[in-house]
């Protein structure tokens, strides 16, 4: 800024970014009446001449430190109101952060030489992050009411298109904006895709819940047998159409087969639309089948994919448009959040395996 020729005498407000031409040394005067507010302290006395000094001193006294020189006193006021700021967001994630700064504003006392900084920041990042999670909160409040089942088509993509500025790749590489931006896709994930949007597809959103991390861990593989997927399985026309062909193939004059036998890379299963598409990308099923007396067969198998959600990027391409509403908005906009949530480590791939027994297995005839 001070390079520039035609700007040689601007300031500007270390808050809030906006040029200002007030006697101050780091606020303009609104930012500065703002901060008196947020703080908490009282207006300045009239006779006070110079309001941010006042301010900066205010806050020193606080600290129960005195006699600080000007240089360690200002310091310590960015210090103080970035940490403020910290403490009004509501991230977990921040926890590290703030007791840095923390341990930095104890560090500075009359005596200390240099004025420590574990952490270094600007507090205007640090400004424009609050107004990002608070224009988050309101937002998240607005997608928490929405009935994804009812709304229509068009107002559901605007409402999770307003959420694409927490899926900025660029706010990785700073420690303080990767723990908000981190902690603003993790809960969207969780609140609006898991607990909205994919209410009624228990397997996608236990899949996608299980691959959102808590930051520095990493997810478990699943295995999985339950009843709610059985059902998925039995009525998948991919699943019944592969059953059948194999069976039609290797079960031919024999009341028993092991595909392992045969395809020891198992067989590629693609799913055609719903709770099985979304939660299941490039699937392998093995299966052992038994013949029963009645002519059913036991089958007993496993389907095996690594959870990846970067490969969202292929369902859009043999999704039909028929499928359930959400389908175009699951396939392209969430696609590409999750791309980001994956760069951030938000989401992480992990391996799953669905575990099937069905006892008395009826072929099922091609309509
Ligand atoms: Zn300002």
């Amino acid at each position: 800024m001070e390079n520039n020729d035609n700007n040689i005498n601007e300031k500007r407000c270390v808050l809030c970014n906006k040029p200002y031409n007030y006697k101050y040394k780091m606020f303009g005067r609104r930012c500065l009446d703002n901060l008196y507010g947020l703080l908490e302290f009282s207006k300045s006395p009239k006779f006070i001449w110079n309001k941010e000094a006042y301010l900066c001193t205010r806050i020193a006294w606080r600290n129960h430190k005195f006699f600080l020189s000007k240089n360690k006193k200002y310091s310590l006021a960015q210090k103080y109101i970035a940490l403020n700021y910290l403490n009004r967001m509501n991230c977990r994630f921040l926890d590290d952060i703030k007791e840095k700064i923390s341990k930095d504003i104890n560090n500075i006392s009359v005596f200390s030489r240099n004025i420590v900084s574990t952490i270094s920041f600007e507090l205007n990042d640090i400004y424009r992050l609050f107004n990002y999670t608070r224009k988050f909160d309101e937002l998240i409040k607005e997608l928490q009411n929405i009935n994804w089942e009812e709304v229509d088509e068009k107002i559901a993509e605007n409402f999770i298109k307003s959420m694409s500025f927490i899926f900025t790749i660029t706010k990785k590489m700073n420690p303080i904006s990767y723990a908000v931006f981190y902690s603003m896709q993790y809960t969207f994930w969780q609140v609006v895709v898991i607990g909205g949007m994919l209410k009624d597809k228990k397997l996608s959103a236990r899949l996608l819940s299980n691959s959102l991390s808590l930051l520095g861990k990493e997810p478990e593989d699943l295995i999985i047998q339950d009843s709610v997927t059985d059902e998925l399985l039995i009525k998948s026309r991919v699943f019944n159409d592969e059953v059948k062909e194999l069976i039609e193939k290797y079960g031919k004059g024999t009341d028993m087969f092991d595909l392992k036998d045969y395809e020891k890379d198992g067989v590629l299963l693609e799913f055609e639309g719903g709770d099985l598409l979304y939660s299941l990308h490039k699937a392998t099923m093995f299966v052992k089948a038994t013949k029963n007396e009645d002519n059913t067969w036991n089958l007993e198998g496993d389907i095996n994919d690594i959870y990846d959600f970067t490969e969202f990027k292929d369902l859009k391409e043999y999704v039909d448009n028929k499928e359930a509403m959400l389908t175009d908005i699951l396939s392209t906009l969430l696609n590409n959040f999750g791309v980001v949530s994956s760069e951030y480590g938000v989401i992480k791939t992990y391996n799953v395996k669905i575990k099937f027994n069905f006892p008395n297995y009826k072929i099922k005839l091609k309509e």
